[in-house]
């Protein structure tokens, strides 16, 4: 409950939605939270928001908050309140248990990109030195591990090359699968804003989005691709930019890898990835495609930006370096306006990333498997540490069905819900020995949970979360944590508990051992994040307050790699069972699986996913506005109610997945990023029929 009244002192901190990560000042009258005011000295938002950020906090203060850590021996068992020492020896216990019977690998621990960096730090570390494996993840690994892949691999570093502010000097702005204005509403009116001074505006996106409509973009280009013909479109951009001669040859020379230049330009050469030739699977006439990748190479500085539209999808890591290659090509690459830009979605996932919660990397991108990198940590850490790397969230759930995997730890990820074919989930959790959620709510995972250990809210803790653009934003304590604790500290009690000893004052000290161990964060500490506001890393010696724009002299691997990147149809086809493509996204006015935006007052003009459908679909079903709908797929089967939308182009259908009971995961499939294992959720075959009445 939000009391109203005049507020007495304010606290700047920083959004926890999306990966803008907007600055607010939480203006507080005694301990309650007044409102959320939109900072002027924010660096990512300048004053501005979202109707997020600045009025979906009441759930910090709803009546569902866990306040008292619970157990229990069995899932079927009714939760038992006790404290927290009596939950963390528990937790502590059962986990060596498990681990004495089954073998040091038989345990892991997932984290979240809604954590703060240095917590996700914390559980990686705990994973590895506590509990003597790399069965470590993140959330990333369900949106945009993909990116973390494809850029490492071409450009040689795992993230955006531009602040947001580069977008005002971009000419072209290429908006690949991303819907910038409801998902990352503050960059999507820096957009706009670039939009009315002349920028053009390319879109490639299976649904017409709003951005579309923004006002002079009369001109812009909508390339309404089928879902799943990514890596056909990039590379038929590739392909007229090749052979109109618009490629930068004076950048390629200096900049990208000979060898693998000259293998991509012969690859890209083939006819076989004409527009003409591709138009058919694409979904969009060669013209337009032909049109859109003139735009791009010719229109003077030309900036991609690009969201969950690429990487979920079981060719997303080929497409993030298809779309590194079309920068390249181009000399789109190392200045401001320019670039390759993913929007995150999360507010941390950047940063989860870049903390080491990935089965073969440590902090800062470090692989596991090198002796030399292993050793430093262990110094530091005086632990020893695995060389294998360890498994990956869809791989855990695969060995816990299989028997291998009989212990996990989840902190602030409900995977029940938001991943892919929730019944294969739901199995997997429900054959563990032991699992451990801390979170801020009793979410769908904890249907399957033996302990329970409270959460904070962002409001509720000190850290630092790092935004779409590498920025490092402070996360300053508002309110004291209604369960007594920080995730921080908790994760540390529950290493102490284990044996392995974990001993910090305050988040500072966690970012001094971090940046003490990661060379993108050496020159990185509270008192500096104070002094500048924010910090984009790299940020070491050689750039000590940080870098807006990347490789603008080299890459870190020196030249760029470019990758041939070959057209290969996901398995995920339609057929005359499941004729209809459905393919999923988000709104403005709700975030993720809905665990907070669901639990605001104020937040009320949506209260439920719907699934659209496009007038001529409908009408051959005999399916009526507004009516509920079965959708069935391969996997499963689910019931929406039906919204006559022309956004799609028949045959593709869309829905939003911010309701647990809309069942959304239920129907999508088990296909995943050749790479990355990333879920294919974009892209499942469906077939729709009216329900029957009740
Ligand atoms: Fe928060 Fe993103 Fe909205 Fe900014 S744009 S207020 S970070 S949800």
């Amino acid at each position: 409950v939000i009391e109203q009244g005049q507020p007495e002192h304010s606290v700047i901190t920083t959004c926890a939605y999306c990966g803008v990560g907007c600055s607010f000042k939480a203006e507080m009258k005694g301990d309650q939270l007044v409102r959320m005011t939109p900072w002027k000295g924010g660096q990512a938002n300048h004053g501005h928001s979202c109707v997020k950020g600045r009025f979906a906090f009441g759930y910090a203060t709803h009546k569902d908050r866990l306040t008292t850590p619970m157990i229990r021996d069995h899932i079927d068992q009714p939760w038992r309140e006790v404290n927290w020492d009596e939950a963390i020896g528990f937790a502590a216990r059962r986990l060596r248990e498990v681990q004495a019977r089954h073998g040091r690998h038989s345990v892991g621990g997932i984290t979240s990109s809604r954590c703060t960096n240095e917590e996700t730090y914390l559980v990686q570390k705990l994973v590895r030195a506590a509990l003597g494996n790399n069965n470590t993840d993140t959330c990333a690994r369900v949106c945009h591990s993909p990116t973390g892949y494809g850029l490492k691999m071409t450009l040689g570093e795992s993230a955006g090359t531009q602040d947001f502010d580069s977008v005002l000097k971009a000419d072209c702005i290429l908006v690949i699968g991303a819907n910038p204005t409801d998902a990352h509403p503050v960059f999507g009116s820096l957009l706009r804003k670039r939009l009315r001074q002349g920028a053009r505006l390319i879109v490639a996106d299976p649904r017409y989005i709003d951005l579309l409509d923004s006002p002079h973009t009369g001109a812009a280009i909508h390339l309404p691709i089928r879902p799943g013909t990514n890596v056909a479109l990039v590379n038929a951009l590739a392909h007229v930019i090749v052979t109109a001669g618009l490629e930068d040859h004076d950048f390629i020379a200096g900049r990208c890898a000979p060898e693998e230049y000259q293998a991509w330009r012969e690859f890209i050469l083939d006819p076989r990835h004409a527009p003409e030739a591709m138009a058919d699977i694409i979904g969009v006439p060669a013209r337009r495609i032909r049109e859109a990748a003139l735009l791009y190479a010719s229109a003077g500085n030309g900036a991609i930006y690009y969201g969950l539209g690429v990487t979920e999808h079981s060719q997303g890591s080929t497409t993030v370096m298809g779309i590194a290659n079309l920068a390249l090509a181009t000399g789109n690459i190392g200045r401001p306006g320019v670039g390759v830009n993913p929007l995150r979605g999360q507010n941390n996932v950047q940063g989860s990333c870049d903390m080491g919660s990935f089965p073969h990397e440590l902090p800062g991108y470090q692989p596991v498997n090198d002796a030399a990198v292993r050793g430093r940590f262990e110094s530091a850490w005086g632990a020893t540490l695995d060389p294998e790397p360890g498994l990956r969230i869809p791989r855990m759930f695969d060995a816990a069905i299989e028997g291998r995997f009989k212990a996990m730890y989840v902190q602030g990820e409900d995977i029940a819900q938001s991943d892919p074919n929730t019944q294969h989930v739901e199995a997997a959790l429900r054959s563990l020995e032991l699992l451990i959620v801390q979170d801020i709510f009793l979410n769908e995972t904890a249907k399957f949970a033996h302990v329970i250990l409270p959460g904070a809210t962002f409001l509720e803790k000190n850290g630092t979360f790092t935004n779409a653009e590498r920025r490092i934003n402070r996360v300053r304590k508002v309110m004291t944590p209604l369960a007594g604790k920080e995730d921080w500290q908790v994760t540390m009690d529950l290493s102490n508990a284990l044996g392995y000893p974990m001993h910090y004052d305050h988040p500072s000290e966690i970012m001094d051992e971090i940046a003490a161990l990661t060379p993108s964060f050496t020159g990185v500490s509270y008192d500096k994040l104070e002094r500048l506001g924010s910090i984009q890393w790299p940020c070491n010696a050689e750039h000590p307050e940080g870098m807006p724009v990347m490789h603008e002299e080299q890459f870190p691997i020196g030249q760029a790699r470019m990758v041939v990147t070959e057209f290969i149809p996901t398995t995920e086809q339609v057929s005359e069972r499941y004729p209809l493509l459905l393919t999923t996204g988000r709104i403005l006015s709700h975030y993720n699986v809905g665990a907070q935006t669901r639990r605001t007052d104020n937040n009320v003009w949506h209260d439920e996913d719907v699934l659209e459908i496009h007038p001529h679909d409908a009408a051959t079903r005999g399916i009526a506005d507004g009516q509920p709908v079965s959708i069935d797929s391969r996997t499963g089967r689910t019931v929406l109610r039906a919204q006559h939308s022309t956004r799609m182009q028949p045959g593709v259908v869309y829905t939003t997945f911010h309701f647990p009971h809309s069942g959304a995961n239920v129907i999508t499939t088990d296909n995943s990023d050749w790479a990355t294992n990333c879920p294919e959720y974009k892209v499942t075959a469906v077939q729709v029929t009216p329900e029957a009445p009740q």
